[in-house]
């Protein structure tokens, strides 16, 4: 490339920056759903204008500047999709509060956007822009500019934004944040477990596999890329662990809706050509087999059924017990043609899978243990006393805000009672719609509203409490 051209991909990046910090700066800060997308705004303009000084970008080549300047738009596109048109401020602030309680108010901190898929994912947003502005930064310039930032991006699927019960989800992927920040010890407990209970059968499935003996590098590989098969559903069991712990039953209901359309007994890996990368997801009727005994299902349900007796909740806790029964039909998947070890390694995991199950919940109640011990005695964070009392308002459409407790104006209801008494009178509401009528859009419209509106509602109440405690210990009045 001569120096013309050089020029000419250089000025492209320096507009392209430009017209990212213009997009950024037109942002309506009002819109943003918690104060963290202001800061991340404030993060990347720090670094676009540092991309876009000439004295500071000095050396960078043109073109992998303009590279940079090309990717940047997915980053900006990320925060303007940040908006409380397609997310419930209410209840990413709740959120907020959750992670707050488990990271500290330091960071990591999380911000909240939207995908156009239907599925939920947190991205580790700071360290993917980190990675990526190594190109054309040196490493102490991109510390200074990040400074112990470290921003997750939590992507929600806009398609169902009304669909409030379905944030459960967020629980999962803060399971998966929890065990990214602990990973060294969560991590050796799920390999003890793999040695000691699983290592040897894999050991005579892949000699009975494998036709000719191994030598004994592919022997090792092969038991390598088993035994993190083996972390990786673990983790996904953990962070299944964790949103049951924090966002109740509606986890449950909100995980099942996502598994519609896939095989429920499939449990799935994926394996890149060289075994560098690798996903693995137990199966979705394993993964509620499991949430059934973290949750306590059957106490939680005759508890609710003692106080609240109708036949669409009955319907639907019946149908939560059913859904996560244990099943015996697991199959696997390896979807990695292109991975030579892909046969061996299905072979390995299928015909272990009772032993792998078995395993997999031992090691889910040595997590538990971990992580209450971290983060106290974390008790389910619902109550079905509550739920009942939340179950009762909705069915007369009353805010489903308050707990009754003698008092006249009575307790402000807590997140997880709201959107689990939320979740089960949305699926009352859809089991019991009647097509013909087509009134089923009026019901599910009314349960929405009344849903957003108590969250709304309760989180302000709590914030307006929170206030009012710290302004009396400061010793003002109002
Ligand atoms: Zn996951």
């Amino acid at each position: 490339m001569n120096s013309f051209e050089q020029h000419v991909a250089r000025s492209k990046a320096h507009i392209l920056f430009g017209k990212a910090i213009d997009v950024l700066e037109q942002l309506d800060g009002d819109c943003f759903p918690t104060v963290t997308s202001d800061d991340v705004r404030g993060h990347l303009l720090n670094i676009l204008r540092t991309l876009r000084d000439p004295d500071l970008i000095g050396g960078a080549d043109p073109v992998l500047l303009y590279q940079q300047a090309v990717q940047f738009q997915e980053y900006v596109s990320i925060l303007a999709a940040s908006s409380i048109e397609h997310i419930s401020w209410p209840l990413v602030g709740y959120c907020d509060q959750i992670w707050e309680e488990h990271f500290g108010t330091d960071s990591p901190r999380v911000f909240y956007s939207t995908t156009q898929q239907n599925n939920y994912f947190l991205v580790k947003f700071s360290e993917k822009l980190k990675n990526q502005l190594i190109t054309v930064l040196p490493k102490s310039q991109i510390q200074t500019l990040f400074d112990g930032k470290a921003f997750y991006c939590l992507q929600l699927a806009s398609v169902e934004d009304e669909n409030l019960p379905l944030y459960a989800i967020i629980g999962h992927e803060f399971g998966h944040a929890l065990f990214h920040k602990n990973a060294d010890e969560y991590e050796e407990v799920a390999l003890q477990a793999y040695e000691s209970q699983l290592a040897v059968s894999f050991q005579m499935s892949i000699q009975k596999h494998s036709g000719t003996p191994l030598l004994e590098d592919e022997n090792t590989r092969i038991d390598k890329l088993l035994s993190r098969i083996y972390v990786k559903l673990a983790t996904e069991l953990f962070s299944d662990m964790v949103a049951a712990l924090l966002m109740g039953p509606a986890y449950l209901l909100a995980l099942h809706e996502t598994g519609w359309g896939t095989r429920k007994n499939l449990f799935r890996v994926a394996l890149s050509p060289n075994g560098n990368w690798l996903e693995a997801h137990p199966s979705h009727q394993f993964r509620q087999s499991c949430l059934h005994k973290t949750l306590d299902l059957d106490v939680f349900c005759s508890d609710l059924l003692k106080k609240k007796k109708n036949p669409e909740l009955e319907k639907a806790l019946g149908f939560l017990k059913e859904s996560t029964t244990e099943s015996e039909d697991d199959r696997v998947g390896v979807d990695s043609p292109e991975n030579p070890d892909t046969a061996i390694i299905r072979h390995c995991l299928q015909e272990n899978i009772v032993k792998v199950k078995e395993s997999l919940q031992g090691t889910v109640i040595e997590f538990r243990k971990l992580h209450e011990k971290r983060h106290g005695g974390s008790n389910q964070s619902f109550s079905s006393d509550n739920i009942h009392a939340l179950l009762e308002r909705f069915s007369h459409h009353i805010l489903p805000n308050i707990i009754p407790d003698g008092s006249p104006l009575g307790t402000p209801a807590e997140f997880a009672d709201i959107l689990n008494a939320a979740a089960l009178e949305r699926f009352e509401a859809l089991e019991g719609c009647d097509l013909q009528k087509d009134d089923s859009q009026k019901r599910i419209g009314v349960v929405e509203r009344l849903t957003a509106k108590a969250l709304e509602v309760s989180f302000v109440q709590k914030e307006y409490l929170k206030w009012k405690k710290e302004d009396t210990a400061h010793g003002r009045t109002q």
